[in-house]
């Protein structure tokens, strides 16, 4: 089953600008692909497509048996909450400790306290950071930091996972452990989509690549 597709899809914004020309892609469950082009390419008007934050002038964007485009604005929180979504600044809440960062979609979701101590913990874990639940995370390396970002984001098990540069910040050292994190959360099976202008990463990787080139997706890899 397709996990992620655009059929169509334009994106024109008020001001004239059209980040995204006639982009059609299918990501299948289970995929995990890089999105890259130059900066002004269109790379995080799509994402914002995926996220809901924006809508197609054209087409339809289709996440699993959902078209987004028929989402009730009172449905967009609801649909947002099955996405996992890594950005380039963590965006942590500074004054809660990493426990409390991960714990918070899930406490929105509604999940009791023993639920969400296993959750954590176990995003914790995947993450390699297990002993730093009671710390705040300023006291965290920047990459320690991102992979906090990426426990939150994986906490409830999104069936797909969404980053916007998750290693802009990050040494080339650093970025491929990210990536092989991401690869791993791939492995069991969540389909993973990661913009980034890294090219030199991408090419170590050995994953499909989508490069927009001015809104135009040119090659699928
Ligand atoms: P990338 O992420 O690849 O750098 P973007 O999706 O941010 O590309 O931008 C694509 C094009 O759309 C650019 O020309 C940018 O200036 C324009 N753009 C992005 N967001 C907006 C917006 N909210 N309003 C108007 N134009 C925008």
């Amino acid at each position: 089953m397709a996990a992620i597709q655009f059929t169509n899809v334009s994106k024109r914004y008020d001001s004239g600008q059209e980040a995204l020309r006639s982009v059609d892609f299918t990501l299948e469950s289970g995929e995990m692909a890089f999105l890259t082009g130059h900066s002004g390419a269109g790379k995080s008007t799509l994402l914002k497509l995926l996220t809901r934050v924006e809508q197609p002038s054209r087409g339809d964007v289709w996440v699993g048996d959902q078209n987004l485009s028929e989402l009730s604005r009172s449905e967009i929180p609801q649909y947002r909450r099955t996405l996992g979504v890594v950005y380039q600044n963590h965006r942590l809440l500074e004054d809660r400790t990493v426990y409390q960062n991960i714990a918070l979609p899930l406490r929105i979701a509604g999940y009791n306290e023993e639920d969400i101590g296993r959750r954590v913990r176990a995003a914790l874990d995947r993450v390699g950071l297990l002993e730093s639940e009671q710390k705040l995370p300023q006291a965290l390396s920047s990459g320690e930091q991102q992979r906090i970002g990426i426990a939150r984001a994986i906490v409830h098990k999104p069936r797909v996972l969404i980053a916007d540069e998750p290693t802009g910040n990050l040494d080339p050292r650093l970025s491929l452990d990210i990536m092989s994190l991401f690869e791993q959360f791939n492995r069991i099976g969540t389909t993973v989509l990661i913009a980034t202008h890294d090219v030199a990463l991408i090419k170590r990787m050995r994953h499909r690549v989508l490069i927009l080139d001015k809104g135009r997706l040119r090659h699928v890899q």
